[in-house]
């Protein structure tokens, strides 16, 4: 087990675009450390997502793992844990939604975003298989916020009100009960 350093808002690596993970290098040691480690940082930090630029790896890589209960984000139907390789969004439906975001590598804050709530996400799996999904709802939010993270974006970004980006404790003490669409 391996966890890697995750980086915060400021460092460089975090706005840049990510590299297409190359296809030639899916299955080797390097590849398959990578992975290992992404989900020993995830799970050490307590996150449900985790994309590599957050570990100082510029490549189109995230994973994500919604556990069945536990979540910081209270009950969320849950998303077994999965590698997504050089994903692209296609929004399928724009009916955007609003939920209160978090982010390890803006430790400690949470925001409130609206985001498209039904999307296809294309993409390869850690076999190199090509893959489709659609998501709904928060699944819908957690995939766009891993692979905004592939773009140079966080959700900071997208923060329309800023009187809705705020500490983790006064979201709890102030907000968490407020919004309808909080989870
Ligand atoms: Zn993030």
């Amino acid at each position: 087990m391996a966890v890697m350093e995750i980086i915060r808002m400021g460092h460089p690596t975090l706005r840049q675009t990510a590299e297409p993970w190359p296809v030639d290098k899916l299955g080797t040691p390097e590849f398959e450390k990578l992975i290992a480690d992404m989900r020993d940082t995830m799970y050490a930090a307590g996150g449900i997502g985790l994309a590599a630029p957050q570990v100082d790896v510029p490549y189109r890589i995230a994973v994500v793992e919604i556990p069945e209960s536990g979540t910081r984000y209270g009950d969320v139907p849950p998303l077994p844990f999965a590698v997504y390789i050089n994903p692209t969004i296609t929004v399928l439906g724009e009916s955007p939604a609003g939920y209160w975001e978090g982010c390890l590598s803006v430790p400690g804050m949470m925001g409130y975003v609206e985001r498209p709530q039904h999307i296809r996400v294309d993409y390869l799996d850690e076999n190199g298989e090509a893959k489709s999904l659609e998501a709904k709802g928060f699944a819908a939010t957690v995939f766009q916020h891993e692979f905004d993270h592939l773009l140079g974006m966080l959700y900071v970004d997208r923060i329309r009100d800023m009187s809705l980006f705020v500490y983790e404790d006064e979201y709890r003490l102030f907000h968490a009960e407020v919004n309808a669409n909080e989870i």
